[in-house]
């Protein structure tokens, strides 16, 4: 007999040899994946030998899904092997949400996919038991000898001479550790979702392989609400939305990650524009306005050139510079070089606006009197994202942040990064993105990987936590995420689908100001350093209305909508009337469009709902007679006999409020 010690303290006796699945069931009862003996985690069926303590991984347990999903992963490659004789297996780990496992095989169609979740379905009908073997070096090789990634697996992973375990279901065996469930009858959730190539080692030198996702979870009803999120997340998939919205456009002429606004989009941006510059002239902020381009001597200063040029679009040399060297016969790695080394200068579209704004302030003296300034500009950049990192509106190549630099003395660097965190206050506010957190990137343990004393880094991380503790809302700090040149605070908003979204960040620079030798006068007649704040609270105008328009599923509060009022005719005889209402809202600077074909009003109707206005207004005889409105919502209610001034006053009062709801229709009940 042994004694196995439970969580609770129970202790319960048993015959040698029984095995860890059978003494979890009579102490937990059923919903084990996984056993843990003595703190380590194995399979419900190893056998049980000696005292010790005992507990369960459970399937509902983080743990438990882990198992599951990676259970999951040898059922697909398994399936896979079967279906597909020549495909190779390499790895396949659980990810969240699900699993993946990559092939060397060729591509899959959608089709396939099908095929392989359904073989999958009937190996677990088959119920195949799933069990640990140890193997030593040499009986692996000879086992998994046709595969040459399980073999380089075992050449790294493996100390020379070493054996490992292996899981085998049926025919199929992996290289594996576990734990695993104890038969394929085990596994019920999951659904495959995708497939993708990848590069073995995630090398693109190495071999192409095909990555197939899926995802698994412990219940049912847990999986159905990840696919009915996946759903509702695709239709609020803002590339979809940008398009049936028509709020801009990706050319492949244009380029690829350069977003064109069309006039539907300009309005939202244009609006978010105005907007935050309410509260930056609220905050004494100062605009500026700078080139797209600056010489590769500012860049060389600041440090982004050239040790940042693979994340550059190349750098632009002048024409006359450009013939010469051709004359020369330089050739085109020569100029490359040159450029390196600054023997000729050249122009860089610009991948960050701090460097002109630091220009501007240097252009001056200063005094301590004058600080701090704040230079604001929507100010766009130009990155060389990988063509297969770009999406739609939040991975691009050209994007205009919300940027801003404060030039402060040591004593302003609190108020001043709290200011900066009250504007994301108030906006996140306004738009009704009240679920939001907050990190705060501290210094890590090696003191020589950052720029400035220690002292002033307290002082500044100090500001940066106490800021982030004042919105009230959580906030991490993490140590060894500050950047080299000083703590940042940033933000990350939680949609209504529960998606994180990293929009932008607050940092302290104590960098930039030494290389660019910034000072000013100080109350002491000396010359001090002052210390820059680059901010981006949203991120970029891109990226952020990226994130809006699925946040909003495209239906924008009337203030932002691209267009606040459809007006609808229900003939032509009421074409008149309605051209009076529009110019009068136009009046009024309000967005407004008018439908006067001769389509049935049902249909016209159905045809605007599709752009999303805030309002549509039907207008016929009863309307034209007594000069009144009838308004519709989005929701479809509507509401008769509504008079146009006191429409007009509502619908202004709803948009210099930025109200985040439809009112009006409700409100004239
Ligand atoms: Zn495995
Ligand atoms: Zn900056």
């Amino acid at each position: 007999m042994v004694e196995v010690s439970l969580p609770d303290g129970a202790i319960h006796e048993i015959a040698t040899g029984v095995s860890a699945g059978e003494v979890i069931k009579d102490a937990f009862g059923r919903g084990a994946v996984a056993a843990i003996i003595n703190g380590e985690a194995c399979d419900l069926s190893t056998p049980i030998e000696e005292s010790c303590t005992l507990d369960q991984i459970h399937s509902e347990s983080d743990e438990g899904l882990h198992v599951l999903r990676h259970s999951c992963a040898h059922l697909l490659a398994q399936a896979v092997t079967q279906l597909h004789p020549n495909a190779k297996p390499t790895i396949g780990p659980p990810i969240e949400h699900g699993f993946y496992y990559d092939f060397e095989m060729g591509p899959l169609s959608e089709e396939d996919l099908r095929k392989i979740e359904k073989k999958m379905r009937y190996i677990v009908k088959q119920n195949l038991q799933i069990s640990r073997e140890e193997h030593d070096s040499e009986s692996l090789r000879q086992m998994f000898a046709d595969n040459q990634f399980k073999i380089e697996i075992m050449d790294d992973k493996l100390d020379d001479g070493a054996g490992s375990s292996v899981y085998r279901q049926g025919e199929f065996v992996d290289l594996c550790r576990g734990p695993h469930v104890p038969s394929t009858s085990y596994l019920h959730h999951f659904k495959l979702t995708s497939t993708s190539t990848a590069f073995w080692r995630a090398d693109s030198n190495r071999e192409h392989l095909v990555r197939i996702y899926g995802m698994c979870y412990a219940t049912k009803e847990d999986l159905q609400a990840r696919e009915t999120l996946l759903r509702e997340a695709a239709l609020r998939d803002h590339r979809k939305l940008g398009k049936d919205l028509q709020l801009f456009h990706i050319d492949d002429m244009v380029g690829q990650g350069l977003v064109l606004w069309t006039p539907r989009g300009s309005v939202v941006r244009q609006e978010l524009q105005n907007f935050i510059g309410e509260h930056l002239r609220r905050q004494g902020y100062s605009q500026v306005f700078t080139p797209h381009i600056g010489k590769l001597d500012l860049y060389r200063t600041s440090g982004h050139f050239p040790y940042y040029q693979d994340s550059q679009y190349p750098p632009l040399v002048e024409r006359d510079l450009m013939a010469k060297l051709a004359d020369d016969g330089c050739s085109c790695s020569e100029l490359s070089n040159l450029m390196e080394k600054g023997e000729i200068d050249g122009y860089l579209l610009k991948p960050m606006n701090c460097p002109h704004h630091i220009r501007i302030y240097s252009s001056q003296p200063h005094s301590y009197r004058d600080l701090p300034l704040r230079f604001a500009e929507f100010g766009t950049v130009y990155r060389w994202e990988q063509s297969g990192e770009i999406s739609g509106m939040t991975r691009v190549r050209g994007f205009t942040q919300d940027d801003a630099h404060l030039f402060v003395t040591e004593d302003q660097i609190a108020e001043e990064v709290l200011g900066c965190i009250e504007l994301v206050q108030v906006i996140f506010g306004v738009l009704g993105m009240d679920d939001y957190r907050v990190r705060v990137g501290l210094r890590g343990d090696d003191s020589s990987k950052y720029v400035g004393q220690s002292e002033k880094w307290d002082k500044a991380e100090d500001a940066c936590r106490s800021a982030a503790a004042s919105l009230g809302v959580p906030f991490t700090e993490e140590e060894g995420e500050a950047a080299f040149y000083g703590p940042k605070i940033d933000f990350v908003v939680r949609d209504v689908l529960g998606r994180e979204w990293q929009l932008g960040t607050v940092q302290v620079d104590y960098n930039l100001p030494e290389r660019f030798d910034l000072e000013y006068a100080g109350a002491d007649g000396e010359k001090h350093r002052p210390v820059m704040i680059h901010r981006a609270p949203f991120g970029s105008m891109e990226r952020f209305c990226g994130v809006l328009i699925e946040h909003f599923a495209g239906k924008f509060p009337t203030w932002l909508s691209p267009t606040q009022i459809h007006i609808l005719t229900i003939s032509e005889k009421h074409i008149d009337y309605a051209n009076e209402v529009s110019e009068e809202l136009k009046m009024l600077g309000v967005r407004v469009e008018v439908d006067d074909s001769d389509n049935t009003i049902g249909k016209k109707i159905r045809t605007h709902r599709k752009m999303q206005p805030s309002y549509m207004l039907v207008l016929g005889d009863e309307e034209a007679t007594s000069r009144t409105v009838s308004i519709r919502n989005r929701a479809g209610e509507q509401v008769q006999g509504v008079p146009l001034d006191n429409f007009m006053a509502n619908l202004l009062a709803e948009i210099s409020t930025r109200s985040s709801e439809q009112k009006l229709v409700s409100k004239l009940d």
